[in-house]
């Protein structure tokens, strides 16, 4: 679930924050999305500056008319004001596609025709904007809607061009302007099929990120397993060992360390064949995981040893669930391909001491384990 909080940027700069912080949260909001859809206008308004500029210089060097300039660059700045408005209310969120970008693209495209009419022997200049706004388009719109703008751009430089030929055809000749409106018309055709082919090109890159990650978890799970048991493996076990000491360095519940050593194994290899002793091995993770407590975490130490790692909370004996599985084991087949053999363990106990390191528990349980072979096996010693 994407929750409100994860769209959200730090919304409180603090009272020693610069200020830029304070102007962006306060000119672009709080919500990233919302932010990035500001951007994304921000980049239309600066475009739309530089065409206002050049208006200017238009009119500076004589070859526009004042008052039109002013006129278009008042809808430029109402139609981006607008935009901001809407956006920095929330109301473009009632769209399909809040970002706005084809109703901004169309109105870029308007306005960039309009310019041409108006810069009279400039005006062939002003074909580059369009497509400008087209290479916007391509990365913030889908393939149809460029095709949209794409065709809506030739149909208004089509009217604005033949309007220009009748009202001015001093500086828009109609041979010329018939070689601009093809240059359009061929122009927005390209970026609409390279629209459609940057689409293609970030859905399979889509397609295989999400491979990718699957096969990273993947690997990521296979990396931290036994193979054989499908427990926790020892790389895995140690994390969590370093996991559960850094939380009881920060207050966090005490815990036991517990290694187990499967008694008189080998004979269970020599006797019955290796892959019997594997039987034995994953019937032996499977009933530890049915009989310890849900909180308690058993891992493949190595060969036939097994780490647990046992919380002091909930409150009760931690080593009660140890227990209950030398229990257990004494009543159930070592595996379903021996239903006459019982498995017996020995098994070594360690109380995590304060802000030790944890290889130093690790060493207690196992030379408490060691206590408890030399005991004559099948019973657990504390260190
Ligand atoms: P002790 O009571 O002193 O622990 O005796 P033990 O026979 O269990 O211990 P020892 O270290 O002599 O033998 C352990 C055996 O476990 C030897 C090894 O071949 C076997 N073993 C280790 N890993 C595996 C495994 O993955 N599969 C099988 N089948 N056997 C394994
Ligand atoms: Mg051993
Ligand atoms: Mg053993």
């Amino acid at each position: 679930m994407r929750t409100q909080q994860a769209a959200q940027v730090s919304t409180d700069p603090g009272p020693a924050a610069d200020l830029p912080a304070r102007l962006g949260n306060l000119l672009l909001g709080t919500d990233s999305r919302q932010r990035l859809t500001l951007t994304l206008l921000g980049l239309v308004a600066l475009v739309s500056a530089t065409v206002v500029m050049l208006l200017t210089y238009a009119v500076a060097i004589g070859m526009a008319d004042l008052r039109q300039v002013a006129l278009l660059s008042a809808c430029v700045f109402a139609s981006i004001i607008g935009f901001y408005a809407m956006i920095r209310s929330g109301c473009n969120r009632r769209f399909s596609d809040p970002t706005l970008a084809m109703p901004q693209a169309i109105m870029a495209q308007t306005l960039i025709a309009c310019a041409y009419a108006l810069t009279g022997p400039l005006h062939g200049a002003t074909v580059i904007m369009l497509a400008l706004v087209m290479v916007f388009g391509m990365f913030s719109l889908r393939p149809a809607a460029v095709r949209i703008v794409s065709v809506y751009t030739v149909v208004v430089m089509g009217a604005v061009i033949y309007w220009s030929t009748q009202h001015q055809p001093l500086h828009y000749q109609p041979q010329r302007e018939l070689f601009n409106f093809g240059l359009t018309a061929i122009v927005m055709l390209a970026i609409s099929q390279l629209s459609g082919q940057l689409m293609d090109m970030r859905t399979r890159l889509k397609t295989q990120k999400i491979a990718l990650e699957g096969a990273l978890a993947h690997i990521k799970e296979m990396a931290a397993r036994d193979e054989l048991t499908g427990l926790p493996n020892r790389r895995r076990m140690m994390t969590l060992l370093q996991e559960h000491a850094t939380r009881h360095a920060r207050g966090g519940p005490r815990f036991f360390v517990c290694i187990i050593d499967l008694d008189h194994f080998k004979h269970i290899n020599d006797t019955y064949g290796h892959a019997a002793g594997d039987a034995v091995l994953r019937s032996f993770a499977a009933q530890a995981q049915v009989v310890l407590r849900t909180t308690d975490i058993i891992g493949r130490w190595g060969g036939e040893e097994f780490l647990v790692l046992l919380q002091e909370t909930p409150p009760g004996e931690p080593m009660l669930g140890v227990a209950r599985l030398r229990e257990s084991l004494s009543v159930t087949p070592a595996s379903p391909g021996l239903p006459d053999v019982r498995v017996r363990f020995s098994a070594g106990f360690a109380r995590y001491e304060e802000n030790e390191p944890i290889d130093q528990a690790i060493e207690r349980a196992d030379r408490a384990l060691y206590a408890a072979k030399s005991a004559g096996r099948n019973c657990s010693i504390v260190l």
